[in-house]
């Protein structure tokens, strides 16, 4: 494949035709469904649907045999599905998802979610990097790649509706499409980070989570605080008092013991070379406000605290007025929602019960303690690259970004992956993305890199190239 040429069929496409849809995509708010219960009766994401549908059945006409169907399967978010047939029986599986985050608060002047704002090679908005690109990237590599007529394994490309509820539909999906899906023998994943926008970013792993919503009861109503303070204990001291079980206030170590995992030794490495191609920019890459200092002081440390080990942050309260509304009044309960994102290979569902196990035993002064945790979700760990992958993922990062790859985990979590490499055990998989320094997915000012998107899009052809050579 001609480099030059297949650099500038991407560069022209994502110009002219991804940018003016994915432009249309961030103005809908078609949020996941947990953060929008009622997201079938607004029609956002069905708004999204077919958007992504019209444009990739468009696209599509180009490819002989192509099919895409949206599925549905009654009562769940829909599923983009397409079939790409190729040059072999061999499957490429290549994913991501079109729900969306919520909107966040911190929007810089004249931004906003539902903004799309291009700035700087810089398309703002919520969702456009996470993940609206993913189906305009994926099709755009292979219609590089047609251009050129590079032959390829067959492709089929699954874009979920659920992603950021934690995929709860997609097990039903993959069961559903099971005989259409094959047998991947190669999965690329593009809803992942990037350490920097200089070179590919390989993710070698990603951490599970076990979030669950503490409440600590200590009055059926709330009472005088003048009256009460001193005989009935603050719920929010309890509160206290037990996530201080979990995490040690001082250090924001995890002290639950079951929660850590050994970390492999060529994670260890690659994280500490990770941390020196990115060096400040580990922490850097964070808006600390004031005088804020990271938690770890070497950045190899700082590395591992977020692909490998156990941290909570709290996410959500309730219980308490706003201070503007707040009397003097002993609040009846308290509720913190937390997120602990646990080891790759840590069973999530084991990590909520050790949680739930620490959290409500023996509360103070008997109040009523609950920790509501569900099920947990597992993490990921990558399987070996195989010999070929790891030349052809070099070589696409030096050809794409002029840089070798890097490797590196992922704090965040994709449920997808943690099923998909339990089912293919034999799979290998690419995850990547455009989630670099200060695109703040799931916070404000969110924006899509297009530079490194198109780069990504190069390095995607490349690889389902390099896939199919691999055998003839
Ligand atoms: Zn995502």
């Amino acid at each position: 494949m001609d480099t030059t040429r297949l650099k500038q069929f991407v560069g022209t496409f994502w110009d002219d035709a991804i940018l003016p849809s994915i432009t249309e995509y961030i103005r809908i708010p078609n949020k996941s469904p947990a953060f929008d219960p009622k997201w079938a009766e607004h029609g956002y994401m069905e708004d999204a649907v077919k958007l992504m549908e019209a444009w990739a059945r468009r696209e599509l006409e180009a490819f002989p045999g192509a099919a895409l169907e949206v599925v549905r399967l009654p009562g769940r978010t829909p599923l983009i599905f397409m079939e790409v047939p190729g040059d072999s029986k061999d499957t490429v599986l290549l994913y991501g998802h079109l729900d969306k985050q919520p909107e966040m608060k911190g929007w810089f002047e004249g931004y906003g979610p539902w903004i799309p704002l291009l700035k700087d090679d810089k398309l703002y908005g919520r969702g456009g990097a996470d993940d609206g690109y993913a189906i305009y990237a994926c099709l755009c590599a292979l219609k590089a790649m047609q251009e050129q007529k590079v032959p390829r394994a067959r492709c089929v490309v699954m874009i979920e509706a659920c992603e950021e509820s934690g995929s709860y539909d997609l097990p039903f999906y993959v069961d559903h499409l099971m005989d259409r899906l094959g047998n991947p023998s190669l999965v690329v994943c593009l809803d992942s980070g990037c350490g920097d926008w200089d070179r590919l970013w390989l993710t070698t792993s990603l951490r599970g989570i076990a979030a669950g919503t503490l409440t600590v009861r200590v009055l059926t109503e709330g009472v005088h605080s003048g009256d009460a303070s001193g005989i009935v204990p603050s719920s929010f001291r309890i509160l206290r008092s037990l996530v201080s079980r979990i995490e040690d206030e001082a250090t924001g170590e995890i002290k639950i013991q079951d929660l850590y995992v050994q970390i492999p030794p060529q994670r260890i490495e690659q994280a500490k070379d990770a941390a020196k191609v990115l060096g400040d920019q580990v922490y850097a890459k964070f808006p600390f406000a004031g005088g804020t200092k990271p938690m770890a002081s070497d950045l190899g440390d700082m590395v591992l605290n977020r692909t490998w080990r156990p941290q909570l942050a709290t996410i959500g309260m309730d219980g308490y007025p706003a201070p503007i509304d707040a009397g003097n009044v002993l609040l009846p309960y308290s509720t913190a929602k937390l997120s602990i994102r646990i080891p790759p290979t840590l069973d999530g569902r084991a990590a909520v019960s050790a949680i739930k196990r620490t959290l409500e035993a023996d509360p103070p002064y008997g109040a009523a303690v609950e920790f509501d945790g569900g099920e947990g979700q597992s993490g990921w760990h990558a399987p070996p690259l195989a010999p070929w992958l790891e030349k052809a993922v070099n070589r696409s990062s030096q050809e794409a970004f002029g840089n070798p790859a890097a490797y590196m985990g992922e704090g965040g979590t994709i449920p997808f992956m943690g099923m998909l490499g339990e089912k293919f055990p034999n799979t290998q998989f690419v995850i990547t993305g455009v989630l670099g320094p200060h695109s703040n997915a799931h916070g404000p000012n969110e924006f899509l890199h297009i530079p490194t998107g198109k780069r990504v899009t190069v390095a995607v052809a490349r690889l389902i190239a390099a896939h199919h050579e691999r055998k003839t």
